[in-house]
């Protein structure tokens, strides 16, 4: 008989017909009840035996966590929590798992903290919180790629291994294959790249926007969708070494067009997870709520994770420049009170404080600031007319902070050569990137969303190592 997956048979239940399905017990109750799940759905299917036609040693075999394989009726349920259960004729171990063994893992049916699931991300997988995380963190790679490819994107492979991190987006591994008990040195004592693999020195890419710039400049709208390294020590719940981020790149979009795209795209993909996994959202939902009330009150986020994808689905965002969010923070409570860490001061970086109060206080909803001085932010961002500022634009969201940051590029030559020279980067490395630039160049933007960040909003997760499967954070590289 054919497989079927548990989601088709819940979705569509045929009173009477036999069904054939495989999965992993979730549990088996009263020698009557078994809860089992293929990973197909959040939910189980029940599926109910009557002990005394079945063998007693192969019943003792079905325990949490086994794999079994099993055939019946689909009968209506007089219990509560299904509409239908399967009425089980036949019973086949497919995998054991020892109840000892399985006592000391995540599959115990309990609850367990994050940080135990965390040791065991190789069984995390098989928990409801999990499941449910990992099935949504599909949809939003699945609808990313439908956005962009709907509004006529080309999907751009950018390179993983690079040669440039001009880009200062942060610190970068090192790619080498030298023996490194006996790494060639120059006669002054210098690493000798001419050496290495590559004959120069080359890094794992902290952002593929710069090759995406050369693709939006023919094919006029381009994204990429990749892994991102950044060697920062920082041990935060929002950064990852290795994490994934979308860049869309687009030709003859000016900042406000690509403050459009962000939020449309950001809006499309909270409604995907809406439309698409209301069981998973419902799961986590409730989860949610129950972390929220473990909080002090004044922590809460008054709406639920459901509402929070509303929210931001159907309100504009705000708008407002670096400038403007200066004033504001100077007139703020907290900063009369001095209750700010960090200073508020025109030509200061903003620091995640700062922006939790416009966020999460002020606005509550999401703010995208535009214009922040040249000083702190990279070379490639293009200058406006004061001269002090660049047309930049970070997207702030309420509990996360920064989810995305773009901007309009410099496309005039002589002013990214000064802006070469001014951040110390040697024109010759990027000879390739300058081309662009003498060829019919015209205004462009782009931006990178940190995917992660994303699937934490959509999740209501709140540590960025429990959205991806397996994290790569400082001293962390188990699995
Ligand atoms: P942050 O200030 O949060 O460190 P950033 O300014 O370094 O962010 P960008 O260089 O603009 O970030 O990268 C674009 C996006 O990538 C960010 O908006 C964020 O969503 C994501 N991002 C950046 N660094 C990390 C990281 N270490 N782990 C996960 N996501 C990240
Ligand atoms: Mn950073």
């Amino acid at each position: 008989m054919k497989r079927k997956r548990i989601i088709e048979i819940l979705d569509h239940p045929t009173t009477g017909e036999t069904v054939f399905v495989k999965g992993w017990v979730r549990a088996f109750r009263s020698n009557r009840f078994i809860q089992l799940n293929d990973g197909s759905t959040m939910n189980n299917i029940q599926a109910v035996v009557d002990f005394e036609n079945f063998d007693e040693k192969l019943l003792k075999r079905v325990t949490t966590a086994s794999a079994i394989a099993v055939q019946g009726k689909l009968v209506e349920s007089e219990g509560k929590g299904q509409s239908h259960e399967i009425a089980v004729e036949k019973i086949e171990i497919i995998g054991d798992a020892n109840p000892d063994d399985v006592q000391k893992t995540v599959m115990q049916p309990k609850k367990h903290s994050l940080e135990f699931l965390r040791e065991q991300a190789h069984l995390r997988f098989r928990t409801n919180t999990f499941g449910a995380v990992f099935r949504i963190r599909h949809g939003l790679t699945f609808a990313v790629h439908k956005f962009f490819h709907d509004k006529g994107f080309y999907s751009l492979h950018s390179p993983i291994i690079t040669g440039s991190d001009a880009e200062g987006a942060g610190e970068t591994f090192h790619v080498t294959n030298f023996d490194l008990n006996e790494i060639p040195k120059t006669e002054n004592g210098e690493i000798d790249y001419s050496e290495d693999f590559f004959g120069k020195a080359v890094n794992l890419t902290v952002s593929g926007q710069l090759e995406a710039e050369l693709g939006a400049l023919a094919l006029g709208q381009v994204y990429t969708f990749g892994p991102t390294f950044r060697a920062e020590n920082s041990n935060t719940s929002r950064h990852l070494a290795e994490f994934w981020m979308i860049e869309p790149e687009v030709a003859f979009n000016d900042l406000n067009d690509n403050m459009d795209l962000t939020e449309s795209f950001l809006k499309y993909l909270c409604n995907f997870v809406l439309e698409n996994y209301p069981d998973d959202l419902n799961f986590l939902d409730a989860r949610d709520q129950q972390e929220q009330k473990a909080k002090p009150e004044k922590d809460r986020n008054p709406m639920t994770l459901t509402e929070r994808l509303k929210f931001v689905a159907n309100n504009n965002f705000e708008r407002i420049t670096y400038t403007e969010a200066i004033e504001l923070l100077q007139r703020s409570k907290p900063y009369k009170k001095k209750k700010f860490k960090y200073l508020v001061e025109w030509g200061t970086d903003l620091q995640s404080e700062h922006e939790r109060y416009l966020v999460e206080k002020e606005f509550q909803k999401p703010v995208i600031i535009t214009d922040y001085p040249a000083s702190f932010k990279a070379f490639y961002m293009r200058q406006n007319d004061d001269d002090k500022t660049v047309a930049a634009m970070d997207v702030l969201f309420p509990g996360i902070g920064e989810i995305v940051g773009g901007s309009q590029r410099e496309e005039r030559l002589d002013v990214l050569k000064k802006k070469c020279a001014d951040f110390n980067i040697d024109e010759e490395e990027l000879w390739w990137y300058l081309d662009t630039r003498k060829f019919g160049t015209v205004p462009h933007s782009g931006f990178g969303l940190g995917f992660e960040r994303m699937v934490m909003f959509a999740t209501g997760m709140t540590n960025i190592r429990d959205v991806i499967p397996f994290p790569r954070t400082p001293l962390n590289a188990e699995f």
